[in-house]
Order: C-alpha cells, then structure tokens, then sequence
C-alpha cells in the first residue's frame, strides 16, 4: 500500500511535468514557423561511377533562439500529431524548389515528405505551386516517402503517387530496408529511386555479408528500372566496396554533411575536384 501511494505521489507529477513540455514545444513550434526559425540543409548526393553530384537532400533544421540548431527527429513528430506539419511542410517545398532553381545545371532536389503530409488533400496542389512559383523543372524534383505512406489505403496512395508523377516529379522510397519492406512495394508502386538505409552501409568493406543486401536490392532495383542510393556512406572504404554492388549513387558524410545554402557553390566546387574525368 505504502508502494502504491509512493507510486502515484511520484508519477502524477512526472505526467504533469511531461505534459507540460510538450505544450511549451507545441507552441513554441507555432512560435517559430511565424519568426521564420526553420532552416533548410542541403546534402550532396553523389554518383559512384563517376563521383559527381547528382542530386542534394534538403534536410530541415531549427534555429532556435536558446536550444541551437535543433535535428528533425526532435520536432517533427509533434508537428506531425498537432498537423503543423502541413504550413511546415509547405514551406520546405516552396523554400526547396526556389534554392534549387538557383542551381545551374541539372541538379536535383530532393525533399522529404511527412505522412501526413502525403495523405492530406492539398499535397499535389502544394507541390504544382511551389514549382511554378519557383520555375523549377518539375524533372529536378525529387519527392522521398517512407514506407508508412505505403501502409496505408493503397488505393488513394497510389492514386496520389501518380498524380505527383503527372506533375514531372520524381518519387524516391526512402530509408528502404528498415520497417516492413514489402517487396510488393517496389512493384505496385512506380518508385523512380530506392534509398537504401544506412544500416546496410555500417559494416561495407568490413564483412562479406554486409554487401550481399545492397547487391540483392540494387540489382532487384536495375530489373525494375528504378535508380538506388545507398545512404551512409561514411568511409573512402565504403564507397569502395559500393562500387562492386551495382548500386548507382551514394549519399553521406564522406562528400559532406548537411550544410546551409550559402555553402553549396564552395561544397559543389570542393566536390567537383574528386569527380572522374569522364
Ligand atoms: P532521412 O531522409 O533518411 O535523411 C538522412 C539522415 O541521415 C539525415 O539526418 C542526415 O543528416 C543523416 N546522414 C546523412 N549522411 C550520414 C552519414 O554518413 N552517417 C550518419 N550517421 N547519418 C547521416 P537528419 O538531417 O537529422 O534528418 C533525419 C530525418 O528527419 C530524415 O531522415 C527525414 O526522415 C526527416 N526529415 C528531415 N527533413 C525533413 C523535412 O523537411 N520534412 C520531413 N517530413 N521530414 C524531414
Ligand atoms: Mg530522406
Ligand atoms: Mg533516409
Ligand atoms: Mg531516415
């Protein structure tokens, strides 16, 4: 009994104290969309062939005032389960295609999408503005979702992919490996690119195993005419050892880590000395 009433006395406050934090975070997250604290990172996505710069990720950052630059993982899901993710995401395309416009070339961006995001009604009407308010080749831009889109009413998710595809877009399926991974995936949904998760490059160049997925999905990924990116990649060692799998880009912090806009023509010009010439 002593326990019981020991119990209560001490989580009833940890709750309120829980809960609390998560109603400062909510509404300092409101807070920051207006004072414009959000940020986007960009990261080069490179071929293995040719070492060149294909594509870069925007990557979502928050500056806040006091806490620094803040990662991702610690907000978006509560803007997810509050719907802030909906202007959030707006604005990462809208802020995306207007800084990728700027970049000469064919480069592509690529941009993270939310589930939420994905199963709201005014996604493909997001994404038609933001292009033609930037003059974007849709053809540069590349939308990435997880496999929870996937779970879901398939009917309507396939409906939205296609008519995402209409718009010139590309679709990339990220983080590929973790999760469910259903292969049926990869065939009933028109992927133009397969990330492969980082997980799988840990241990490249280290142990035979390691390879043996990253070859399996990025041949699997070559008869479904889809591109593959193996993400993580972190060492000289393994980018080598990538080379043999077949898989065509390869994405982490041995080119860079995320970095601001500003950076990208030093990053691009830094990048281009190592590109093969070919
Ligand atoms: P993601 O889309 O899989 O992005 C790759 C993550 O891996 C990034 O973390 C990146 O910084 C990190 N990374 C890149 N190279 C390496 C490497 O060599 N080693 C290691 N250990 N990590 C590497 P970040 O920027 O913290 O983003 C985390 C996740 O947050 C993203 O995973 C994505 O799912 C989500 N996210 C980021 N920006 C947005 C956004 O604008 N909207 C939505 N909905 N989600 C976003
Ligand atoms: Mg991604
Ligand atoms: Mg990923
Ligand atoms: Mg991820």
């Amino acid at each position: 009994k002593a326990d019981g009433r020991g119990r209560l006395c001490f989580f009833e406050p940890e709750m309120d104290a829980k809960m609390q934090a998560r109603r400062r975070l909510e509404m300092d997250l409101r807070r920051a969309l207006v004072a414009r604290e959000f940020e986007l990172f960009f990261q080069p996505i490179v071929e293995v062939r040719s070492r060149r710069v294909t594509g870069l990720e925007a990557l979502l950052r928050w500056n806040h005032p006091e806490r620094g630059l803040v990662p991702p993982d610690s907000f978006i899901p509560l803007t997810e389960e509050i719907g802030l993710i909906l202007p959030l995401g707006e604005w990462v395309l809208e802020e995306a295609c207007a800084q990728a416009a700027r970049w000469a070339g064919d480069t592509t961006i690529a941009v993270n999408l939310s589930p939420v995001q994905f199963s709201s009604r005014g996604l493909v009407d997001t994404v038609e503005r933001a292009l033609r308010e930037s003059g974007l080749d849709p053809r540069r831009l590349e939308l990435e979702i997880t496999e929870t889109v996937m779970l879901r009413d398939t009917e309507a998710t396939l409906s939205t992919l296609h008519r995402l595809k209409a718009l010139g877009v590309r679709i990339a399926m990220d983080d590929f490996g973790t999760g469910y991974s259903s292969l049926s995936y990869l065939q009933r949904f028109p992927f133009d690119k397969v990330k492969i998760d980082r997980c799988f490059t840990r241990d490249l160049g280290q142990t035979q195993q390691s390879g043996a997925i990253i070859r399996a999905v990025a041949g699997m990924c070559q008869g479904l005419d889809m591109r593959t990116t193996a993400e993580g990649v972190e060492t000289e060692e393994q980018f080598r050892a990538l080379a043999q799998k077949g898989c065509i880009e390869a994405q982490g912090y041995l080119f860079s880590h995320p970095r601001p806009a500003v950076e990208i023509p030093a990053m691009l010009a830094r990048l281009s000395q190592f590109a093969c010439a070919s």
